[in-house]
């Protein structure tokens, strides 16, 4: 099948994706959206209470505010496809948008497709996502007031989460694979100078404990193969992020560890009529509001650009 030419095609329903979607249909450019399939609504899917997202003071449930979103867009006209793309070209003229076999044309791009949080891969990560086990510590660390916690990782960002959570917790264990971390200088000084941090050295999480929330993680001593428990009521995961950039990095600009580059602060890439939103750009913030943001800047930069060249 191949499709009229839209005005603009948003990939991504994420707070980035349908926040574009919003501004886009109400802009009257009947935007369509590839929300992927088993990640439609994105990130937020995983999660439970939602605390810092304005507008909702007593919070909301993640899945809600994803269900609220696609609905506003929809109000307004856009056209959401549960699909995922599978190949671009957006450097032809008007840009190529495939899912499989199917082809479709626009004139301009949104790109919102997210980034992945590393996952350890055990069996219980994902069915206590939100229940204990969390990759955010600004979106989940007040949930841990006088709690004992452990951080998995050892580079930058561990430490950066390690340090925030010691506001909240009673102590934060470092859980670290070897016996130095890989972190800056600085970051370790900090780690090392705050008494409620400890450190579990030489260790892996070889399973994650519990059944309605997160009870714990057995430790394995990496170099005695040795077993413990260590009891916790959360598990922060801080092992990396991995933008979901794979179907644009032979066509745009990327950084040095794989994020789209924009035109900051636009949301411009450098293939005009393509732009970038939310945390597929973003290492630094990654929060639903600062997607939302870019979504929204990157509907309103597509609409001047459609304008002016389009
Ligand atoms: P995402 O939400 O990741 O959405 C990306 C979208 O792109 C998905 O819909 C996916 O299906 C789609 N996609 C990817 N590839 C394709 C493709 N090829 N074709 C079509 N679609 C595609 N932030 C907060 O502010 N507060 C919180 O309390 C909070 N809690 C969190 C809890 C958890 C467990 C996690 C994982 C994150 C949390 N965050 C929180 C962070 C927040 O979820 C992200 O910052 C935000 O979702 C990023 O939005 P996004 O739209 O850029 O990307």
């Amino acid at each position: 099948m191949v499709s009229d030419v839209r005005n603009v095609i948003i990939i991504g329903s994420g707070p980035a994706g349908y926040s574009a979607a919003i501004y886009a249909a109400r802009g009257d450019l009947k935007p369509l959206v590839f929300e992927g399939s088993v990640t439609a609504g994105g990130a937020l899917m995983n999660t439970t209470d939602v605390e810092n997202f304005p507008g909702f003071p007593d919070g909301i449930i993640g899945p809600d505010l994803m269900d609220n979103l696609r609905k506003q867009a929809e109000r307004f006209g856009a056209e959401l496809v549960a699909d995922d793309v599978t190949e671009v070209d957006l450097n032809a003229s008007p840009k190529v948008v495939k899912v499989g076999d199917d082809v479709y044309h626009a004139k301009a791009v949104v790109i919102a497709t997210g980034s992945k949080y590393r996952e350890l891969g055990l069996p219980k990560e994902k069915q206590l996502s939100g229940r204990g086990v969390s990759w955010c510590a600004t979106c989940d660390g007040f949930f841990f007031r006088d709690k004992d916690i452990a951080v998995v990782g050892g580079g930058d960002s561990a430490m950066e989460e390690a340090i925030f959570l010691t506001r909240f917790a009673r102590s934060v264990t470092i859980i670290h694979r070897r016996d130095t971390l890989r972190a800056s200088r600085i970051m370790q000084d900090r780690a090392f100078a705050n008494e409620k941090i400890k450190f579990a050295w030489n260790s892996e999480v070889a399973d994650i404990l519990g059944e309605e929330k997160l009870t714990g993680v057995r430790l394995r001593d990496v170099t005695t193969g040795e077993e413990s428990t260590l009891e916790l009521s959360g598990l922060f995961i801080a092992i990396g992020h991995e933008p979901r950039t794979e179907l644009f990095a032979d066509q745009l600009e990327l950084d040095e560890e794989g994020y789209l580059r924009v035109a900051a602060p636009t949301t411009h890439t450098n293939i005009p009529g393509v732009f970038g939103a939310g945390d597929v750009v973003d290492h630094r913030y990654r929060q639903a509001i600062t997607a939302a943001g870019t979504g929204a800047a990157a509907a309103l930069d597509a609409e001047h650009w459609l304008q002016e060249e389009g």
